[in-house]
């Protein structure tokens, strides 16, 4: 299994070879004439691929951007709690910090990458 920090260096490797965002999505249109079962002729404008396809295409488009947002927001809330000789500063009770992985680290450590949370 992989750590948070492995998991975040991949999306910074993938997202660093990426070319320059934002990216779009553009559907293409087409006109055409279509021969119907029938054999006659219609003209018309279609958009190519699925409606998935579509989606698909708008939902990666929106990870190029997404995915260093993302990936900055997770670094910030990890630097609020950090390792501090095994303990969590941040996250305490009325005996003191937590051990560290806090149960902040660990949900996020529990999506990421698998594991109890
Ligand atoms: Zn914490």
């Amino acid at each position: 299994m992989s750590t948070i920090t492995e998991f975040l260096a991949e999306q910074k490797r993938l997202t660093a070879g990426a070319t320059t965002g934002p990216w779009a999505h553009h559907e293409t249109v087409h006109a055409d004439n279509y021969v119907t079962a029938g054999g006659g002729i219609l003209s018309g404008t279609h958009v190519c691929g699925p409606t998935y396809e579509r989606a698909n295409a708008a939902f990666i488009a929106a990870a190029r951007s997404s995915v260093p947002r993302m990936i900055a927001a997770l670094e910030a809330v990890m630097a609020l709690h950090p390792n501090t000789s095994g303990e969590c500063h941040t996250c305490s009770n009325e005996w003191g910090p937590l051990a560290w992985p806090c149960p902040t680290i660990r949900a996020i450590e529990a999506a990421l990458i698998g594991g109890e949370g």
